[in-house]
């Protein structure tokens, strides 16, 4: 019988020669999952013997990672600053630069959220929504998304942390506009050009939803639509806070100039150009 630590050394071996990155993370994480411990717990178990459904268990999730698979779908589950996702492949895994995004949204406005009404567009596992509410619990929160299962996903992911600020709908922001206005409203849309999609690591593109990167055009498709709709969507004083995608500042800025908004951009931790933050002028 093999236990926990050989298990573990066997695995990341395995993961290493199939050339995974981070292999060993890959393995602790997986292990965990199916274990059911903690990242502590499984050094606390170190010498633990493990079942054979437990070694066929972990095998299986192995051959996934070892197939490109993020780690985050093969164990259904990922983390979001301080939250626990649930989430599948039908929803795009949160990335590091969002969570950079809700700490701009929650500085810049901090104290000025009670009853404010927020507004995600394409919320996907619901983490900017579900951040926001669960900080600013006397802030209604608003979040849509073309996908019936991304709001299946974010509803499970706010029923776990019983909030109850979220308010959950499946909407297509290139068709519909929500009926209610907003104080602030938040996006990371799918902001990859197509022909920049075909060149993101296999991982991404063999398992992540094509429509939460790409717009299938030039990657503006969402700015645009934006830049027209929400002047009514509005109220006065209200705010936007976006994600962008590489090298496009500058048009954002411009499309939402011609609709007469003031806008800021601010770099995300690798020097790029990430978040745009816009105000209607009075
Ligand atoms: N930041 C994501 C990536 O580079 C893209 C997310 C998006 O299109 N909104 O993979």
């Amino acid at each position: 019988m093999k236990s926990v630590v050989e298990v573990l050394k066997l695995g990341t071996e395995f993961l290493i020669s199939k050339n995974i990155p981070e292999a060993r993370i890959n393995m602790q994480w997986l292990m965990c999952d199916v274990l059911g411990y903690s990242d502590i717990e499984l050094y606390l178990n170190h010498d633990k013997p493990l079942y054979d459904k437990e070694l066929n268990e972990i095998r299986c999730k192995m051959l996934d990672v070892a197939k490109n698979k993020p780690i985050q779908y093969v164990i259904s589950t990922a983390t979001f600053r301080d939250l626990q996702l649930d989430l599948d492949e039908e929803v795009l895994i949160p990335r590091p630069e969002t969570e950079e995004l809700v700490e701009l949204i929650l500085k810049s406005t901090l104290n000025r959220f009670s009853g404010y009404s927020v507004l995600d567009i394409g919320t996907g596992s619901a983490c900017i929504a579900l951040s926001i509410a669960k900080a600013v619990r006397d802030a209604k929160v608003y979040a849509v998304d073309i996908s019936e299962n991304a709001i299946k996903v974010a509803k499970k992911n706010a029923n776990r942390y019983l909030i109850n600020n979220l308010y959950l709908h499946k909407l297509d922001i290139l068709r519909q506009i929500p009926k209610t206005k907003f104080d602030l409203i938040v996006s990371n849309p799918p902001y990859i050009p197509i022909d920049e999609y075909y060149n993101l690591d296999k991982n991404v593109l063999d398992y992540e939803p094509k429509e939460a990167l790409t717009d299938g055009a030039d990657g503006l498709t969402f700015y645009r639509r934006f830049a027209e709709i929400f002047p009514k969507m509005l109220n006065p004083g209200g705010k936007f806070f976006l994600e962008i995608g590489y090298g496009q500042a500058a048009e954002i800025e411009k499309l939402f100039s011609v609709t007469n908004f003031e806008t800021k951009v601010y770099k995300d931790m690798n020097g790029v150009e990430r978040f745009i933050e816009g105000m209607q002028k009075q």
